[in-house]
């Protein structure tokens, strides 16, 4: 059946080539020095026009903005600190915060930035306490940042932790909200569908029945495509280092899942990128 509604539009539009692609998550600063720039040379020749580079901390943010500086309008920084990491004194983080403040305009986003669930899953398996109440603090304050900025933010929130984040979101007004790589329960999909929040799929859309479940429920006004590189992946991307043309994929695999044409799909997710990331605006 996709391949008689293919054939179709082939006739229609013969010579039309298929949308760009644009990673909506990729830490670009963590893949090994001398494989940073070879990977971003090599983004055109996969039809990849842009990748939203999101910073693990205040060093990472600096790594991303040079980044962005040598490769203008492929790379589009986002500024934050992972929430999957102990965190570091205020002192420090009002570093970052005012670095973040002085390149407020190079930035599309804050990001990444969230709540640490594998982190806090770990340490209650081993028996270890873990609190989550300065995370809290510290993601409430990106928030206010993000809406005083009137900047999308990145999230990193699963579980019942995307509650959690709606709360602040929902508490500030901030609406342009991006969680990356989502998992949670119906309920929750549900509110973040109804807040005008975005989700995006990384490369395990073909395999993992949850993520692909969730594709089948929300709104595909609000999805876009991401690898997470250099996260590995597993099934058909298994020992293959992650790069941003994984995105087709997730794309390819979106439209089999949704039963929609796939050059369809491709502009779909091309302007739900675009239009989230404002990016025409840059
Ligand atoms: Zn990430």
């Amino acid at each position: 059946m996709n391949d008689l509604k293919n054939m179709k539009l082939d006739v229609r539009t013969p010579s039309a080539a298929p949308a760009p692609l644009i990673d909506a998550h990729i830490h670009v600063d963590s893949y090994p020095p001398e494989q940073q720039e070879l990977l971003l040379a090599s983004l055109a020749d996969s039809s990849v026009e842009a990748v939203i580079a999101v910073s693990m901390h205040l060093a990472s943010s600096r790594a991303n903005l040079r980044l962005s500086e040598r490769f203008p309008g492929l790379v589009r920084p986002a500024f934050g600190f992972h929430p999957e990491q102990p965190l570091p004194s205020q002192a420090e983080l009002d570093l970052l915060f005012d670095w973040m403040d002085k390149h407020v305009e190079h930035m599309v986003a804050v990001g990444e930035v969230g709540l640490p669930y594998y982190n806090r899953l770990e340490a209650l398996e081993r028996g270890v306490s873990f609190d989550l109440a300065p995370y809290i603090e510290l993601l409430e304050r990106f928030v206010r940042f993000a809406g005083k900025h009137n900047k999308p933010i990145v999230l990193h929130a699963v579980y019942e932790d995307a509650d959690i984040a709606c709360d602040l979101l929902e508490r500030h007004g901030v609406t342009q909200a991006h969680f990356h790589w989502f998992k949670g329960s119906a309920a929750t999909t549900e509110r973040m569908a109804r807040n005008d929040y975005y989700v995006s799929f990384t490369p395990d859309l073909l395999y993992e029945d949850e993520i692909r479940s969730l594709a089948t429920r929300y709104p595909s006004g609000q999805v876009m495509a991401e690898t997470d590189g250099p996260w590995p992946f597993e099934g058909p991307f298994a020992e293959q280092q992650t790069h941003p043309r994984m995105t087709a994929e997730v794309i390819r695999a979106y439209s089999r899942l949704t039963g929609q044409d796939e050059t369809a799909v491709r502009q779909l997710f091309y302007d739900n990128t675009k239009r989230f990331y404002a990016l025409s605006a840059f």
